[in-house]
């Protein structure tokens, strides 16, 4: 066989493999190689690493577009000075995910603006870079797909699928009032995922008001103790971050128009 030949044999070998990215480094390593006098060893290792970075590649790309997160926030970008209830060390705690592995729930509650969605969304973010099964959803959403799924006879299929991500972010319970078909949804993902993969929820209402959202507050006082069993609670009670940044620019132009 000629050189040629075998090329195009290792080429066809590449391509039944599917290692679409091995395959097209093969000229420039193969080049590379020749140059340097690299041995067999090191050429190999050089062209599967190009393979398995790809794979990488494609597999945190997935997980990305399957978590839905809504907005690009990161921990890092999280302002503490401006929120000094939350506490830096817990949410760096959070950040290194160990509460992931034992299946431990975070919950957000605060007023509208003070960084819950965001800080819940940072820990998605971290989720995937770390390579977590990660989904976003609203309750609203989570309800609304559930009375569908029911409708249409997939409830076990959508239940499997609320089961399935390490962790479930599931944002603005309390915002809108909730049927009591919709709470029943709610409480089956929160039970059957109880003990096996963590929810971080997001809501205004502070604890004791959880009756009050669902029309049942059995459903109401359940669901909280499932959540709370295992759970890391930030209560942020401070200000809008929009409003103070809003209040913080209106008082710049004051000063500015006070001194002459
Ligand atoms: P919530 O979910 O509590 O209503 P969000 O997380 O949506 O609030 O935050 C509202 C806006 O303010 C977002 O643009 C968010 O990035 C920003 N924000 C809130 N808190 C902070 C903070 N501590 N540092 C930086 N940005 C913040
Ligand atoms: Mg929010």
């Amino acid at each position: 066989m000629t050189d040629n030949q075998v090329y195009q044999k290792l080429r066809g070998h590449l391509a039944a493999l599917r290692m679409t990215a091995a395959a097209e480094a093969l000229p420039a390593e193969l080049d590379h190689a020749r140059a340097g006098q690299l041995s067999h060893t090191v050429f190999l290792e050089r062209l599967l690493a190009r393979e398995v970075q790809a794979a990488h590649a494609r597999r945190q790309a997935s997980l990305a577009r399957f978590a839905c997160l809504p907005a690009p926030w990161q921990i890092a970008d999280f302002d503490f000075d401006a929120q000094p209830s939350v506490d830096p060390s817990l949410v760096r705690e959070l950040a290194t995910l160990r509460f992931l592995e034992d299946a431990t729930n975070v919950l957000l509650i605060g007023p509208p603006g003070v960084g819950k969605t965001m800080l819940a969304v940072g820990l998605g973010h971290a989720a995937v870079a770390a390579g977590y099964r990660t989904y976003y959803t609203t309750a609203a959403d989570l309800v609304a797909r559930c009375h569908r799924a029911a409708l249409e006879g997939r409830w076990a299929t959508t239940m499997r699928f609320f089961n399935g991500p390490r962790l479930l972010i599931i944002d603005e319970v309390g915002y809108l009032p909730m049927p009591a078909e919709g709470a029943a949804a709610l409480f089956q993902v929160i039970t059957q995922r109880h003990f096996k993969g963590s929810i971080a929820l997001t809501t205004n209402l502070g604890i004791a008001s959880w009756g009050k959202i669902f029309d049942d507050p059995m459903v109401a006082a359940a669901m909280l103790d499932r959540l709370l069993h295992r759970s890391v609670v930030l209560n942020i009670t401070g200000e809008s971050y929009r409003m103070r940044a809003h209040r913080a620019r209106a008082s710049k132009l004051r000063d500015r128009q006070a001194t002459p």
